[in-house]
């Protein structure tokens, strides 16, 4: 389990998140929504140990983040950056299977198993990258990538998923698949999982809790129904929303109202 507790967050004299808590617990996933610049991507940075809070602290299992070396850290969570713009002359296949690295008990060439093999083969086949496993990850479309960036990420098996933006680049139907292979993660290994995303839709599809923030604050946080309504939302984009049930799932759908159109 991964925890902040009133985390600060500073780039040098820049104030970028302040007063943070959430607490990513075993079966859950949360999202994180908010305008550009909210300090979402820095919440993630500082969960993943890449930079450290000014005040306040991260728990995992109950230590400080801090106590924890790098490699026990990357065995415990995996992260999907948003700047994740990798474009290494590796094959989809090697790459995936790098996400087991964090486990290897020999380093350099032929570190991995035949169970790290396995397990890169059932995730390749989850994330349906089968017919891109032998292709170059730098001759691959940005979308294409990000899935392989996903893949990756599951084939550590770490109990907290990190995930910045991962549908951004994605068309409809690979935007639906990859939450649902995150949702399925977490219902069916305990994993736990933290999407920013911008799709206010597909959060109150797949998330279990909702952070709003704005201007690095967390300004409301709670059920998908009790954060995504009409006022919090104004109050965070400044734009105004319809907010009725989806009309399948039943979870709140959410339309803006764009008042320059009408
Ligand atoms: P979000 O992911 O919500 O769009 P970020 O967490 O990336 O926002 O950024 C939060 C704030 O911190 C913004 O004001 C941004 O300009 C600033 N910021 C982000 N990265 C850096 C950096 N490397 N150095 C200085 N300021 C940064
Ligand atoms: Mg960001």
């Amino acid at each position: 389990m991964l925890e902040a507790r009133d985390i600060t967050v500073n780039y040098g004299t820049r104030l970028a998140v302040s007063g943070v808590s959430l607490k990513l617990e075993p079966h859950r996933v949360i999202a994180i929504i908010g305008p550009n610049g909210a300090g979402k991507s820095t919440v993630l940075r500082a969960l993943n140990g890449g930079l450290n809070p000014s005040s306040g602290e991260i728990l995992l299992d109950g230590q400080p983040l801090v106590s924890y070396s790098r490699r026990a850290i990357a065995k415990r969570i995996a992260v999907v950056a948003q700047e994740g713009d990798l474009r290494f002359p590796v094959t989809v296949f090697e790459f995936v299977l790098g996400g087991r690295y964090a486990w290897a008990s020999t380093a350099g060439w032929g570190w991995e198993t035949p169970r790290d093999v396995e397990i890169a083969r059932e995730v390749v086949g989850e994330t349906q990258l089968e017919d891109l496993s032998g292709r170059l990850m730098n001759e691959l479309s940005g979308g294409e990538r990000q899935r392989a960036v996903l893949a990756r990420a599951l084939a550590t098996e770490a109990g907290v998923l990190l995930l910045d933006e991962p549908t951004a680049n994605l068309d409809l139907a690979h935007q639906a698949t990859i939450l649902a292979l995150v949702r399925k993660r977490c219902d069916a290994r305990g994993t736990s999982a933290l999407v920013v995303t911008h799709d206010i839709n597909l959060a109150a599809e797949f998330s279990n809790h909702v952070v709003l923030m704005k201007d690095g604050k967390g300004v409301a946080f709670g059920k998908p129904d009790e954060v995504l309504t009409p006022d919090l939302l104004r109050e965070v984009f400044a734009v105004t929303v319809l907010v009725d049930a989806h009309p399948v799932s039943g979870v709140p759908r959410i339309t803006p109202v764009h008042e320059a159109l009408r």
